[in-house]
């Protein structure tokens, strides 16, 4: 590409509102354009870095037997209507009308709208098992936009679904998706973890979250580094820990009748009246069909019992929630019907819109046809969208494995597998005739990953004072060539475009920066582009048949001799 026929749209300064790098680099470099909150255009620059990770994405799911489709972004209320996830997804989803007041969302995920497929299409069990993808915009109407296309309402993902006879069948295409994004994210240069994210008293290993690391991520992460035990801190913190925590640490206070509940009546339901912050996890209970109740284990942990005045509630100090039996006991609850569904959240009464997503959060979960297996937040649920950080509670805990100690990082989650059996299937009636000829039901897995985010991600992980730092799988051209007074000299524009020409033709995404811009101006901007190597050929070097070489990371340009240059950047 010749940077005079390109449109590379550079600023000196991110706009105040742009809080991490990632995202003021984004709009510096001219990568995005806001149109809105959480609506961004891809400019070309952008786009080509957009299409890269789609390529490697695609590529390993191709690998991996996965069928690509690409199904409608506007989907029918009656699907979501028939799950019941309507009504339950909450504020997050778009919903839209057409001419006829007929009710419509624009799609947040895709879970009914391919199970409807699969019910029609899906015959026999000759056909299974099968995986279809999709890389596909999705629209959530997210709380709090931010972080530019890290967390957009408007944003990129790959969405795959498959479907099987067994769970056997079922765990094998869900080994095989780790895989996958394991060797996305490889291929991508990226620094990831993967953590368990599901309940472990319901799920087993039904879920894992990727995470890209960075002290800006969301998500607080535990891993020990003695085990491969890895888990979003929400779930280890809903885990029963390993050795036995003083019972008075921690308290339970039932929530009768879950509802849409006004922020003071959730704090007085919660007994806190004061501007005082707790932790808490949710816990939902269900008891045989249909119903449920919800608990909030309020989790004292490092934080003062002073800090907390819940000690005039009647009852409260009787009930000490440590261990699962326990609240089974008091809820005289069957065993194997309990489990925490919930995140650990700072409910800070000071901040009515915390309580308000807690008072939400226990509203959806009690919704019909909600399942404990398979919740996913954010899609099955109302996000509760304030997780703090909260490393102290924890940080140096015993694993939940029994074989180490925990230690923290942050995350920002790129990838979401789930096992989630027949959730979707039981309540759209998917079956298919078995070898038998009885007609059962599918099991079920999903698989996102957020390939818009991926770019943000990326560079939250590479960016120096100078600019982005592309891993070399994403970035927009691989090499740069900074031509010096090409206007005015020969030697330099003829060396210039006969090694355009060759880097073109092997193959190599080359940027000829032809602009006529000062020295400054364009090593700035390729800089703070990201462009992994760069060529700078003046008529200097050329007397003695020398090109100056720098990659992105290097400190120093060095000399290298014309002849040699393809050679290298090969
Ligand atoms: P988060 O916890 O960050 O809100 P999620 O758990 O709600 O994400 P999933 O339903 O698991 O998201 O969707 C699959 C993937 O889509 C996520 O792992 C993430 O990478 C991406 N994603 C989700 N929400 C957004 C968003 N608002 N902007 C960009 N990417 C997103
Ligand atoms: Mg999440
Ligand atoms: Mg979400
Ligand atoms: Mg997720």
């Amino acid at each position: 590409m010749r940077a005079s026929q390109f449109f590379i749209a550079t600023q000196k300064e991110a706009p105040q509102e742009a809080e991490l790098p990632s995202h003021r680099l984004m709009l510096r470099a001219g990568l995005i354009k806001r149109l809105g909150s959480g609506l961004y255009t891809w400019m070309p620059l952008g786009l080509r870095v957009l299409r890269k990770v789609e390529t490697v994405v695609r590529d390993e799911m191709n690998k991996a037997g996965a069928l690509e489709l690409l199904m409608p972004a506007v989907q029918p209320a009656e699907l979501w209507q028939e799950t019941g996830r309507w009504d339950v997804f909450g504020p997050q989803m778009l919903k839209i009308t057409d001419r006829h007041e007929r009710s419509f969302c624009f799609g947040p995920t895709h879970e009914e709208v391919i199970t409807d497929l699969a019910r029609r299409e899906i015959k026999s069990y000759k056909q299974l098992p099968l995986n279809f993808y999709q890389i596909q915009t999705k629209f959530r109407d997210e709380i709090r936009p931010r972080f530019g296309v890290m967390r957009a309402r408007e944003f990129v993902m790959k969405d795959a679904y498959s479907f099987h006879t067994s769970l056997e069948s079922l765990e094998a295409t869900y080994a095989s998706m780790y895989q996958a994004y394991s060797n996305v994210f490889n291929r991508l240069g990226l620094k990831f973890r993967a953590v368990r994210a599901d309940t472990g008293a319901i799920g087993g290993d039904g879920s894992h979250e990727f995470h890209v690391l960075a002290d800006s991520g969301e998500d607080a992460l535990a891993y020990c580094p003695a085990s491969d035990y890895a888990a979003n801190v929400e779930l280890a913190e809903a885990l029963p820990p390993a050795a036995p925590r003083d019972a008075a640490q921690e308290t339970l206070r039932e929530v009768d009748t879950p509802k849409q509940t006004a922020c003071e009546d959730v704090a007085a339901l919660l007994g806190i009246s004061v501007t005082r912050t707790v932790k808490a996890i949710a816990l939902m209970v269900a008891h045989g069909e249909g119903q449920s109740r919800f608990v909030l284990a309020l989790l004292r942990g490092d934080h003062s019992l002073n800090e907390i005045k819940l000690a005039k509630q009647p009852g409260f100090a009787d009930f000490r929630f440590a261990t699962e039996e326990e609240i089974r006991a008091h809820l005289n609850c069957p065993p194997g019907f309990i489990g925490p569904v919930g995140v650990s959240a700072e409910v800070s009464v000071i901040a009515d819109h915390t309580v308000a997503a807690m008072s939400d959060f226990v509203c959806g979960a009690n919704k019909p046809k909600f399942h404990l297996a398979g919740v996913n937040f954010g899609r099955d649920l109302p996000e509760p969208s304030l997780v703090a950080d909260i490393r102290n509670v924890i940080n140096g805990d015993p694993s939940p494995d029994g074989k180490g100690v925990l230690e923290l990082c942050r995350g920002i989650e790129v990838g979401h597998i789930f096992q989630l059996r027949t959730k979707y299937a039981e309540a759209m009636n998917a079956t298919y005739q078995a070898e038998n000829g009885e007609l059962k039901i599918m099991e079920m897995g999903c698989y996102g990953i957020g390939v818009s985010r991926i770019v943000g991600a990326a560079i939250e992980q590479g960016n120096d004072a100078r600019g982005i730092i592309f891993p070399a799988a994403m970035a927009p051209f691989s090499v740069a060539i900074a031509p010096i007074g090409m206007d005015r000299s020969d030697a330099v524009k003829d060396a210039a475009l006969a090694l355009y020409a060759e880097l073109q033709q092997a193959g190599i995404d080359v940027l000829l920066d032809d602009r006529g811009e000062r020295p400054g101006v364009m090593f700035a901007d390729l800089e703070l582009i990201g462009i992994p190597h760069r060529v700078v050929i003046g008529d200097r070097g050329l007397k003695e048949g020398q090109v100056e070489y720098q990659a992105r990371t290097d400190e120093q340009a060095q000399s290298v001799a014309l002849s040699e240059i393809v050679s290298k950047l090969k």
